[in-house]
């Protein structure tokens, strides 16, 4: 009988013999696979909470498995190893370090949210992988990565100017991640911009670009949403401090 999801089995647990004979019979090879079991013992039971604190993760609680999020998946299609359905699982039970063992490719998600649309309970597990990421970001188990710095660059700007203005946006991001400001994509867009826009419309971007406009009324916006940023803030600050507590007390 062929496994269920064998894609999910660490290579090291199967386990097979090359020659094997049981009453006569020959079970060599694929016939004798079995699974090595294992036993846990590194629970994380507070691992549910934490993710769900992070923007996108809250509502990680209502999955029941049924697997139409990894069924409808772009980044699954191409790697079975991609798996929004399994993460969620593990985050449910606690099992953190296996978790970790994906958490290079965790990241890749697209956010093309074809999971989200699917998915019976509303869990929304684009924004589950997006908690997922940024708690591993935050528990400094990977490196913070390039959509974080652009995240936090576009995120930076919106709040001090109320609008988005691309070319700083752009530099920010670039410097951020080490990247020369002079890349052939760039300078072929900037090239069709210039060719392809009215001449006013390109004054006023350039203007915008050297005068940084702000939104008119914008101080009791920036300062609502500040309030609201330091509390969560402050919730999240308490959930992850409330886990190392416990788990060094
Ligand atoms: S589609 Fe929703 S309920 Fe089903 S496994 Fe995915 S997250 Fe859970
Ligand atoms: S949003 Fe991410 S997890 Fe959901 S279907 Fe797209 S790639 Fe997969």
């Amino acid at each position: 009988m062929p496994i269920h999801e064998k894609s999910l089995i660490r290579p090291e647990n199967l386990r097979e013999h090359d020659k094997l004979q049981i009453d006569g019979v020959d079970v060599s090879g694929p016939w004798s696979t079995f699974i090595e079991s294992r036993v846990v013992n590194d629970y994380n039971e507070h691992l549910e909470e934490e993710v769900a604190a992070f923007p996108g993760g809250s509502f990680i609680h209502r999955c029941w498995q049924c697997g139409a999020c990894t069924n409808s998946c772009t980044v699954n299609a191409i790697n079975p190893d991609f798996n929004p359905r399994y993460w969620i699982y593990l985050v449910r039970l606690g099992m953190e370090q296996e978790l970790l063992r994906d958490k290079d490719i965790i990241w890749q998600c697209v956010s093309c949210h074809k999971c989200t649309h699917v998915c019976p309970r509303d869990v929304e597990p684009e924004g589950v992988m997006k908690a997922l990421s940024h708690w591993l970001e935050h528990k400094g188990h990977t490196p913070k990565s390039s959509s974080q710095h652009f995240d936090e660059a576009f995120f930076e700007q919106v709040l001090e100017t109320g609008k988005i203005e691309e070319g700083r946006l752009i530099r920010k991001f670039f410097k951020r991640t080490s990247q020369p400001l002079k890349q052939d994509w760039m300078v072929s867009m900037v090239k069709g911009l210039i060719n392809g826009l009215p001449f006013t419309l390109l004054t006023k971007l350039g203007l915008s670009t050297l005068l940084r406009p702000k939104t008119s009324g914008w101080k009791r916006s920036k300062d609502s949403i500040q309030e609201l940023i330091q509390m969560r803030e402050q919730e999240r600050k308490e959930v992850l401090q409330k886990n190392n507590t416990e788990s060094h007390g």
